[in-house]
């Protein structure tokens, strides 16, 4: 098995050689989306990010498993309220009904820009028996109190016992003061103010609250993550991910909750994607910094000329590197576009191309090889997907030149030739999960692309209940020749 991989671990703060805990096999773990409003192109970044490396452990010849959760209980408003019922309250919905919309919503958006599903997608509402489990078993190991029915993890005597409390997110104990709202009315009961709840007692208007010991009430917010992880992948497992403005208090009492209740820490290694900057300030809905995928598809935003589809937009994003930031502005989504239908243009002519056979170990020779052995040194060396763009631009180039003659057959061997067809095919297609579709490509594709698209929108209409504007979408495309046929594996179409 290959090891030459390094990942950043983000505990070490280094590069590690990648040593799976079982020789061929990975246990991945990554913080799904709080599904409580529609999922915004910072969560589309992390999450397109962490297929990439999914799909790069999968072409290392890895059998991995993949878990992503998804959060629909115990987030917290500043007001103490549960953002699942908040808002289900507001759209008057049930929770699960609201968690439900959204979840197809994010399903929906995950299979727009082309990524693969994670082996398990666990709820935290379906795993309440094993959390109320994990909170006895910290009791029982002392590292939590109950005071008026709610449960606290004791940060300063599990940091007297293991010292490692704030190691991740590098912070001190004695200066933590509890970052996180969970808890903030209940201040008092705690002893010490970076202790945080496990278990919170509910009130009485509380909606999503459930039985336990120690009361009627919902588990704190980092406990699902800890007991999901664990329960499928094992006490230890390979990678935990998510981006790094969970790194505090989320993951770091993660750890402290999995450690304080089986004595191992729950992941070897680590791994924070970096947030999403729209014109070089970060995305945020209070100041209107923001765009939303859907806007971002169609060009309805003063914050960019036209829209872009799913696969620039993702060819923009493998531009940065996962731990860099990444700078959202129409310049650079233009020059995205070029790039995307420059790389496409290149496969498919690459697709029609046959070496005749033999030819000769020349210097474009090993200089072509240099650069397909490049791009997998690259991706090697902790995922550099914007390392591993240009090192196939340089392939784009090579396989023009060859189109135009510039470079003859007889100047590359056979074998280089079908190494780079490989590569380039495996690369653009299996693991930065490119596909050709509208935007930028001029060919029938581009139907399908615009179709999916309007396909999209009316399922968004639908789940709103809007439905003139999803019959308005089904009966211009009549119109025009396109049937939509809906059925259990969603919508499809076709030409009439
Ligand atoms: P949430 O739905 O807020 O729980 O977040 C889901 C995932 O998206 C988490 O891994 C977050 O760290 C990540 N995330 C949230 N905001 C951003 C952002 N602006 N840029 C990149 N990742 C983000
Ligand atoms: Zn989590």
């Amino acid at each position: 098995m290959e090891n030459s991989l390094t990942v950043y671990n983000s505990k070490s703060r280094k590069k590690e050689v990648f040593e799976p805990i079982h020789e061929g096999r990975v246990g991945m773990y990554v913080c799904g989306p709080t599904v409580y409003s529609e999922v915004h192109l910072g969560n589309v970044r992390t999450f397109v990010s962490f297929d990439v490396i999914y799909r790069y452990l999968l072409y290392l010849g890895y059998k991995v498993r993949y878990v992503r959760n998804i959060t629909d209980v115990g987030h917290l408003t500043d007001r103490g309220e549960d953002k699942v019922s908040a808002r289900a309250k507001l759209e008057q919905l049930e929770p699960m009904e609201l968690v439900q919309k959204y979840s197809n919503m994010f399903h929906e958006m995950m299979s727009i820009f082309n990524t693969k599903s994670p082996s398990v997608e666990p709820r935290a509402t379906g795993h309440l028996i094993e959390q109320i489990e994990m909170v006895k078993d910290i009791m029982k190991n002392g590292y939590a109190y109950e005071k008026n029915g709610s449960v606290y993890f004791d940060t300063l005597k599990f940091n007297d016992n293991y010292k490692s409390y704030g190691k991740l997110s590098g912070r001190k104990i004695d200066e933590l003061f509890s970052e996180t709202r969970d808890d903030l009315k209940n201040q008092d009961e705690k002893k010490h103010p970076s202790d945080f709840a496990i278990w919170m007692k509910a009130s009485d208007e509380h909606i999503m609250k459930w039985n336990s010991p120690w009361s009627v009430g919902f588990p704190g917010w980092h406990l699902e993550c800890s007991v999901m992880s664990t329960k499928y992948l094992g006490k230890t497992f390979d990678i935990h991910g998510g981006g790094n403005d969970l790194k505090f208090p989320h993951h770091e009492n993660e750890i402290a909750q999995n450690v304080g209740c089986t004595g191992v820490e729950p992941a070897k290694y680590w791994l924070h994607t970096n947030m999403l900057l729209m014109n070089g300030k970060k995305m945020s809905k209070s100041d209107g910094n923001t765009i939303s995928p859907y806007e971002l598809f169609s060009g309805d935003s003063p914050h960019v000329s036209k829209g872009y589809s799913p696969m620039v937009v993702k060819f923009f994003m493998l531009q940065s590197h996962y731990r860099s930031t990444m700078d959202l502005t129409d310049n650079a989504l233009q020059a995205a576009e070029k790039g995307y239908s420059k790389l496409m243009d290149a496969a498919k002519a690459l697709d029609k191309m046959e070496h005749p056979g033999k030819g000769n170990d020349t210097d474009a020779n090993k200089k072509l090889l240099a650069s397909v052995n490049g791009i997998i040194a690259d991706m090697d060396d902790d995922f550099n997907t914007p390392k591993a763009l240009a090192g196939i631009f340089e392939l784009v180039n090579f396989i023009n030149k060859l189109k135009a003659g510039h470079i003859r057959y007889s100047d590359i061997t056979f074998d280089t030739f079908d190494k780079l067809k490989s590569t380039f095919i495996k690369f653009v297609y299996d693991i930065f999960g490119l596909k050709d579709e509208a935007g930028g490509v001029k060919d029938n594709n581009s139907i399908d692309g615009v179709v999916q698209l309007l396909i999209t929108i009316r399922n968004e209409a639908r789940a709103n209940k809007d439905w003139s504007t999803s019959d308005l979408i089904r009966d211009k495309l009549m119109e025009l020749g396109i049937q939509l046929k809906d059925g259990k594996e969603g919508t499809s179409w076709s030409k009439i």
